[in-house]
């Protein structure tokens, strides 16, 4: 009881240095994609192996139109989250303040980082060193998203670099895949302090760029790595082991989820599962692409 009051004495000061919009109740929208394929697992929009051999080359038409993603309720203007706490209020369509319009009108994946990356709309924008936006080809046909930057990511603006980066290259060669082959990028595009988890409210703000990111590539296969990003892709809580082995059907792309080479590093015992996890993904792979 005395943590959870430490807890909501410490957000409520937050609150009083940030105001009300930095705590605005989230709602995750339940999960509804109609476009998942039934599930026999129990799993609403997932699929065992077997069951999705039965289903190869459905993809869905990439289009966000349909999805259940429910665009945050736009503020009249943001509080700042910048550093020096000014406390400066942004317009919507400014730069630290992009809107959905914004973001729609972005034609290319440079063009969408010149729209977000002064970006504030969240607190982690204010403790950033650098914007991570993703890298890698814009035509990918595999998309691989993680959580959010960390220390290394954060030093250098890039996504997965340092010894998780490290691993993540290495996983991706041992299961035939280049790293410039593919597409890289994170749920949040700034680094949580101390590396924690990113917030609900924090995800919800900076999903509509990773959704945009989708959509410009039109990636066949996406490899979510750890829980927190294939939850946020799905809207849908759960664990790793709730998403594992199964194949969802999301946004034209078809999802597998594996754990983070960061927990990898922290807990090597995972490698094994790892391993027969992204064997997995490659030969969804394969099925659509022999070689
Ligand atoms: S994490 Fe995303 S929403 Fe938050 S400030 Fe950074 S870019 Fe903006």
């Amino acid at each position: 009881m005395k943590a959870k009051d430490e807890i909501i004495k410490s957000l409520k000061l937050q609150q009083e240095q940030f105001g009300d919009d930095l705590y605005t109740r989230l709602k995750i929208p339940k999960f509804e994609d109609k476009r998942s394929i039934p599930s026999g697992t129990g799993e609403p929009g997932g699929l065992s192996l077997s069951q999705r051999a039965q289903q190869a080359g459905r993809t869905g038409a990439s289009s966000f139109s349909q999805g259940s993603y429910q665009p945050q309720k736009q503020h009249a203007a943001l509080k700042a989250h910048d550093a020096e706490g000014t406390g400066k209020a942004y317009q919507p369509g400014s730069p630290e303040y992009p809107t959905q319009e914004v973001i729609d009108s972005a034609v290319s994946l440079d063009d969408l980082e010149s729209k977000i990356n002064h970006c504030l709309k969240c607190p982690l924008g204010a403790s950033r060193k650098n914007f991570v936006f993703g890298e890698g080809n814009p035509n990918a046909r595999v998309m691989l998203i993680g959580e959010g930057p960390g220390a290394d990511e954060d030093a250098k603006g890039r996504p997965f670099v340092g010894r998780a980066g490290q691993l993540l290259t290495d996983i991706l060669k041992a299961i035939n895949f280049s790293r410039e082959e593919v597409y890289i990028a994170n749920i949040v595009k700034c680094r949580p302090p101390g590396n924690r988890t990113p917030f609900d409210s924090e995800i919800a703000e900076c999903r509509p760029y990773l959704q945009k990111q989708i959509e410009l590539i039109k990636p066949d296969f996406i490899l979510c790595l750890g829980g927190t990003a294939v939850q946020a892709l799905l809207e849908r809580k759960g664990t790793l082991g709730n998403f594992r082995n199964k194949v969802f059907n999301i946004h034209g792309a078809q999802m597998m989820a594996t754990f983070h080479p960061a927990a990898l590093l922290r807990n090597p015992n995972w490698k094994h599962d790892t391993w027969a996890d992204v064997q997995a993904f490659r030969k969804l792979y394969d099925e659509k692409y022999p070689n």
